[in-house]
């Protein structure tokens, strides 16, 4: 298996980092052409309304929905990944999204990057809580039809998967935590 990262701005070396620990092939997908290289696709956190302009330009957006639509590229979206992949975002300056995971989100919704904070959450069913970062991190605010919650924090869901879509509104990557990739590799 190959997974793709989205390494057009943002935080893709973290990624890139947790996947190689766990000696996962990795393709940085920059074009449609790396895009074809790749089983699964991590869209990292970032600025969700420079990448959108990114996906746009680099002619990756309609590539991604139409393999999404076939069902053929599963995606893990954190924090502005999956304010990319949803489908409603308010807040201001609202990016365009992918519109794929039926979900609205509320871009930027604990403030500005001074109101991050690191948090332990546990998954459910699990019994080991997992630290994880939320940086300028959003919220959801509302889930769709066929969208499962996988973790809440502060009874609002941070880790929802709806199909072979996957996102979370934290990081963690950032924090050496492995376990959300191996969900993701594992079971989406
Ligand atoms: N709030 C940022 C945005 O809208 C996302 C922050 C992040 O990815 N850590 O792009």
């Amino acid at each position: 298996m190959t997974v793709g990262v989205l390494a057009l701005q943002g935080d893709f070396a973290e990624h890139i980092s947790i996947l190689r620990s766990m000696r996962i092939r990795i393709v940085e997908v920059r074009t449609p052409l790396d895009l074809e290289a790749v089983d699964r696709l991590i869209i990292p956190g970032g600025e969700s309304t420079v990448i959108s302009g990114l996906l746009q330009s680099s002619g990756l957006w309609q590539k991604i929905c139409t393999r999404v639509r076939k069902k053929t590229l599963p995606i893990f979206g954190t924090c502005a990944g999956l304010i990319l992949l949803a489908k409603h975002v308010t807040g201001k300056n609202a990016p365009q999204t992918l519109q794929l995971l039926d979900v609205t989100v509320d871009r930027n919704a604990y403030g500005s990057q001074i109101q991050s904070f690191d948090r332990k959450i546990r998954l459910k069913g699990a019994s080991k809580s997992l630290d994880v970062a939320f940086i300028r991190a959003p919220k959801i605010t509302e889930i769709g039809k066929g969208v499962e919650v996988l973790a809440t924090s502060g009874g609002n869901p941070v880790l929802v998967r709806q199909g072979q879509l996957l996102g979370a509104t934290f990081h963690s990557e950032v924090t050496g935590t492995p376990e959300i990739h191996k969900l993701f590799l594992d079971a989406v």
